[in-house]
């Protein structure tokens, strides 16, 4: 089933590149000034709004300036009725227990692939995340979001508690994937003294060594998202903690609430 629905949002995200003619970002261009602050962060200037991202989330830098939701409300009606019905089908299940997230989280997946694709006119994952990632306006978004709402501010902060989230991928080459039903530090110590190094946020590491908080902000979550939905993508025989129902219900929750709070059903 997943090799279909994988199968299905490549044809859907090209058929969302027809948006109208990139407008200029709502009231001011973009500048991107390498901060000198421990050397590690960027500041992602616009207008007001002081914008520091950790570099090693970001692939592709100076997309900031890509993301357009009006694209979205300019789309053709069936192009934004399919986006529309994906997501539906993942919103009406958001009360469902954690084991049946799984689905809807997929569901959501394409129709956050469908919608950002169409926002940003640009059809590569990691291009279309990294256009959000810098976008100063999702990112607002976000913020207002688990500002607004402390029962999401939970879900957010219980997905932060597992991260990072590893590849599964590296993880079974290491020999070292397992269901853990133990406490999850328990777990990422197991997989760090494995070897294991690919793992998202991407800053994880540098964080956890300075003993601080990894930021609950939008491009911390949106890489441990991504990275949730390659492990589910990518799939495995056994369950295994990477795909654990609590990470994956805590993820579809968290980017279902995200998606609706622009309006895709409207
Ligand atoms: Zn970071």
């Amino acid at each position: 089933m997943l090799a279909n629905l994988r199968g299905a949002v490549l044809p859907l995200s090209r058929a969302m590149a027809s948006g109208r003619a990139m407008s200029e970002t709502e009231g001011a261009s973009a500048t991107l000034i390498q901060s000198t602050r421990k050397g590690f962060a960027r500041d992602l200037s616009v207008g007001s709004i002081n914008y520091m991202a950790c570099p090693e989330l970001i692939r592709n830098l100076g997309l900031g300036d890509r993301f357009d939701a009006h694209r979205f409300r300019m789309l053709h009606p069936d192009g934004k009725h399919l986006i529309a019905h994906w997501f539906e089908r993942a919103w009406s299940k958001r009360g469902c227990a954690s084991e049946e997230s799984f689905e809807p989280f997929i569901f959501c997946w394409i129709a956050l692939n469908g919608w950002a694709a169409c926002c940003t006119e640009l059809d590569q994952d990691r291009q279309w995340l990294d256009a959000l990632i810098e976008s100063p306006e999702v990112r607002r978004r976000f913020e207002t979001l688990l500002e607004g709402s402390e029962e999401i501010r939970q879900i957010a902060e219980r997905f932060r508690s597992y991260w990072p989230v590893f590849k599964a991928q590296e993880l079974r080459r290491l020999g070292a994937l397992a269901y853990w039903h133990g406490d999850r530090p328990q777990t990422i110590d197991h997989y760090l003294r494995a070897g294991a190094r690919q793992l998202s946020p991407d800053c994880w590491l540098r964080h956890h060594a300075a003993h601080e908080d990894v930021p609950l902000d939008f491009p911390h979550t949106a890489v441990a998202l991504y990275r949730v939905r390659c492990n589910l993508f990518h799939g495995d025989k056994a369950p295994h903690s990477e795909v654990d129902r609590i990470l994956v219900s805590t993820s579809f929750r968290l980017l279902a609430e995200f998606l609706n709070s622009w309006d895709l059903l409207r």
